[in-house]
């Protein structure tokens, strides 16, 4: 095994007198310009430094930091490139949020498979790291959402044996470290205090020799060289475990944090002071939070102090809090008190950046996804608002946010983010009774409240810990609340993994050729002629691969085609068709003959009604962004042939006025018969011109993507099948919109011959509504609400009947006999009516004193009901007990109301004659 230290020995850092050090301390291997040095200068092994002695000798604001390096790159031949949004799933199926600027790249242009957008290139691209969700504003230095500034270059081996999408070297090692040392020589760095630390980095099956860049106690850049993949042959062990060997590829991957070296610039003693001023000044204002002098001074002391620490999470926080007093001289409930809200408005403007970033790049909230992670960021910040009493709207601190960054969509934004607080104060309400239950339940015991019913609490309820430490409290439960708590939600859904299954499969067809597709190059054509590659055994029936094919795999929501294959004399039915890796699957119920040449008819009709539905979709789509907003985006599309669906991300229900509007947009573009076009442009190329929205369907892969143009109204890239003209559409109609999960609203729709069928079907339910009522169609609103309310009113009618029929029969019916018991009246009667009217009965002779039993022989059995009015020593359930037994069955129930029964009716009117007996001696007894 070899290791990687000779890749550290750079011809620049011998030119520059370097020396290369490990550190007594922690033994790290270092490179440095000061002979002397002992340490690495990364905390544990040194301090902070740069807090009030600022390493740069301007202070910079962020955007002044992000200008400064971008156009110093600019300035040594990098292309500035436009940050990627921060829902990385935009573009990649694998991660949710954008964590590092790499993360643009990947997979295609790191694999070689696309050029990047430029090459060199320099960006600050804004990342979300939900892992430091629970550090944030508590440590002084982590920040939740943040910018990572970077310059990559993408070379290639010369003796590289494949073709790459881009070739030879750009730079490599000695430029980027180069590079890195003159950028802070421009900002007026002292150099000799820099020191470059060996650090190999391993990520995602990739590796290579990387250097960690520290600076006065901080660490502020990351310089990856990616050049390794994991190989069971390589001869380089990694820490991970596994061995390594170089690839084709080559890659510079930095990273320079944004907020740190803004920090470096200002030097002042939390990392929030110096890129949040603003929002800082203005919280706490608002929060009321003022302080003297001596505060101030303390809290600074105290910020300064555990910057020196070894803080990486909230943990060491608390353990460092007695320290610190310790040194101040303070008392530690003295210091917590005037550090915990500042540490909750750190948070606040932290949270509120994030927030500003989701919702500005669309994310909408949900409970999947990137919305679930939003709405975790949001309510996590309305309780830390609420807490620290700041009174501003919370629509307000995001905005002010979103208007910094540059938002163009910020009435969108705050519209999003007072629904949000509207859905979360009722999600409150009702959860605020669940959790009042659980503390009840764990009160009595030695148990706390565990964490799995937190996290169940959270996810299904909306409530955080610190609602249920609160409620618990209070009725004598106790929580452990773990410390990452919001970290281990987000695991929870960040988590998305391949199935082993499907890769089983695509080995199997790795040696046939992608089939040539007919169908792009003339969606309406329906027959064509192909030649059998292979035939693969099924459970049930056969998988046909042919070289070209007009069939359409079912793929973006649409159904698979169908239709017939014929070779010679015989004629297998399509019965589905799948894609995978490009290879076409035609699933047929007989053999038709490997090599076989064979002519292919599509079902013309079904394809039809699927192009209809299909353009019909992207229509919808397009007219509800229109209607709704830009931040509509689809959630998931089903074509069918009778109707289909398209889910959109919206924050709140589509109204019918809506409807109708967005029927209206989609129709418009159907009568102005606009061209429906397909064109294959390099996916760079549609990225610059059209955004990511482009991938509404999903993220194809590929080098080029195929776009569908609407006239000029709609672009998006998708493979389906499309009419070529909008007007062979007919008609929209939309059928039904509904909720199918927060956040994301069903439109249910049908184009063509289906819309007039749909329409056709409602009509013919009016007309058979107006039949029976016999009035006009159009009148049948109105008719149905009298009739309505006709029949409300003679239930209400009967219900009174038959309470004065029952109060009637109590005052004497015919079957009515009195017998009397001690002094107290009971009524033995025969009734033959129905449950509610025994009951009725019954409770009529009880309010009136009365001891009454009540038989009744209607619906072929026999039953009792019997009612004791307080005060009277006999037990009705007994009663019925003894009678029921009589007519072969049983009952029961409490002392003053029971009922029961048996079968045999005929034995009724024996049982009600024994009735006073029974009483008597239950009476006695
Ligand atoms: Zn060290
Ligand atoms: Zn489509």
């Amino acid at each position: 095994m070899s290791d990687l230290e000779a890749e550290y020995r750079l011809d620049y850092f011998e030119e520059e007198g370097f020396v290369r050090r490990e550190c007594s301390s922690c033994g790290a291997a270092f490179w440095t310009r000061d002979v002397d040095r002992e340490l690495c200068g990364e905390p544990p092994c040194a301090d902070y430094s740069f807090i009030d002695d600022p390493g740069f000798p301007e202070p910079y604001t962020l955007a002044e930091m992000r200008e400064a390096f971008l156009s110093f790159f600019e300035d040594h031949g990098h292309e500035r490139i436009d940050p990627y949004p921060v829902a990385a799933n935009r573009w990649r199926d694998d991660v949710l949020l954008t964590q590092a600027s790499i993360y643009d790249f990947q997979p295609l242009v790191t694999s070689g498979e696309t050029p990047p957008p430029a090459n060199p290139l320099t960006i600050s691209q804004p990342c979300i790291r939900m892992q430091d969700i629970d550090n944030v504003g508590k440590t002084g230095r982590h920040t939740m959402a943040f910018e990572m500034m970077a310059h990559h270059a993408f070379n290639t081996r010369e003796d590289a044996e494949q073709d790459y999408a881009y070739e030879g070297e750009v730079y490599w090692k000695d430029q980027t470290v180069a590079y890195c040392d003159e950028l802070f020589e421009s900002l007026g760095a002292d150099l000799e205090e820099i020191t470059y630390i060996e650090d190999p980095w391993v990520g995602g099956g990739n590796a290579g020799p990387a250097i960690e860049v520290i600076y006065k106690g901080a660490e502020l850049a990351t310089l990856v060289f990616m050049c390794m993949e994991r190989d069971p042959d390589g001869e380089y062990e990694m820490k991970d475990g596994h061995t390594y060997s170089f690839m084709d590829t080559y890659i510079v991957d930095t990273g320079y944090g944004l907020e740190r070296w803004t920090w470096m610039s200002q030097g002042t003693a939390t990392v929030y002071e110096a890129i949040y001023p603003d929002a800082i000044d203005f919280l706490k204002e608002n929060a009321g939070i003022e302080h003297t002098d001596e505060e101030r001074s303390l809290i600074h002391r105290a910020a300064k102090l555990s910057g020196r620490l070894d803080i990486d999470d909230v943990d060491d926080v608390e353990d460092a809090r007695d320290d610190i007093a310790d040194k101040l001289g303070v008392d530690v409930d003295r210091l917590r008190a005037l550090v915990e809200p500042l540490e909750d408005i750190y948070a606040i403007a932290d949270h509120s950046r994030t927030l500003a970033y989701m919702f500005g790049d669309g994310i909408v909230p949900s409970n999947v996804g990137t919305g679930y992670l939003a709405r975790m960021v949001l309510r996590r910040t309305k309780r830390l608002v609420d807490t620290v009493g700041v009174d501003a709207p919370l629509d307000e601190l995001v905005d002010m946010q979103a208007e910094r960054l540059g938002y163009e969509n910020r009435d969108t934004i705050r519209e999003i983010v007072r629904t949000e607080e509207r859905k979360y104060r009722k999600t409150l309400e009702r959860g605020s009774r669940k959790v009042e239950a659980l503390a009840d339940e764990y009160a009595g015991t030695d148990e706390p409240i565990p964490t799995a019913e937190l996290l169940e609490l959270y996810d299904s309820h909306g409530i955080q810990p610190d609602m249920v430490v609160e409620i618990a409290a209070e009725r004598g439960a106790d929580v452990d609340v773990p410390d990452d708590f919001y970290a281990l939600v987000a695991d929870r859904h960040e988590e998305i993994g391949a199935s082993a299954e499907e890769e089983e499969r695509d080995e199997r067809l790795r040696d046939l050729p992608e089939t040539e597709k007919l169908y792009y190059d003339d969606q309406g054509r329906t027959e064509f002629e192909a030649i059998v590659l292979d035939v693969f055994d099924r459970e049930e029936g056969y998988d046909v691969v042919l070289d070209q094919t007009m069939f359409y795999p079912e793929g973006g929501g649409q159904p698979a085609d169908r239709g017939q294959i014929t070779a010679g004399e015989t004629t297998v039915d399509v019965l589905d068709v799948q894609e995978v890796d490009g290879v076409v699957l035609h699933h047929v119920d007989d053999d038709p003959g490997k090599g076989e040449f064979v002519r292919g008819q599509v079902d013309g009709e079904r394809r039809d009604r699927l192009r209809a539905h299909h353009t019909a979709t992207h229509l919808i789509g397009h007219a509800a962004r229109e209607v709704l907003g830009d931040h509509v985006r689809q959630a998931g599309a089903q074509k069918g042939l009778d109707s289909s669906r398209l889910d959109l991300r919206h924050f709140e229900r589509i109204t019918r006025e809506q409807v109708r509007e967005i029927e209206r947009v989609a129709n418009e573009l159907v009568r102005d018969d606009v061209p429906v076009r397909q064109e294959w442009p390099h996916r760079h190329e549609a990225e610059a011109e059209h955004g990511f929205d482009l991938y509404q369907g999903g993220v194809p892969p590929g080098t080029n993507v195929r776009l569908i143009h609407v006239g000029d109204a709609d672009v998006q890239a998708c493979a389906g099948t499309h009419v070529e003209r909008t007007g062979e559409i007919g008609a929209i109609k939309v059928l039904k919109t509904e909720p199918v999960q927060d956040g994301v609203e069903r439109v249910v729709f049908a184009a063509a011959g289906a819309a007039i069928e749909a329409t056709q079907r409602t009509e013919d339910a009016l007309y058979d509504a107006a039949a029976t009522l016999d009035v006009d169609p159009l009148d049948v609103p109105e008719t149905a609400e009298r009739f309505f309310e006709e029949w409300k009113g003679r239930g209400k009618e009967i219900e009174s009947l038959k309470e004065a029929l029952a109060e009637a029969r109590a005052s004497g019916g015919a079957d009515a006999e009195e017998v009397d018991l001690d002094g107290t009246t009971a009524v033995i009667q025969r009734l033959d009516g129905d449950a509610d009217e025994l009951r009725a009965t019954a409770n009529a002779h009880v309010e009136d004193g009365k001891v009454a039993v009540i038989g009744s022989g209607a619906g072929g059995s026999a039953s009792f009901v019997v009612g004791v009015p307080d005060g009277v020593e006999i037990n009705a359930g007994a009663v019925v007990g003894d009678l029921a037994g009589r007519v072969g069955g049983g009952g029961g129930g409490p002392p003053d109301f029971a009922q029961g029964g048996g079968p045999d009716v005929d034995a009724l009117d024996d049982a009600l004659a024994a009735a006073p007996d029974v009483l008597r001696t239950l009476q006695e007894a």
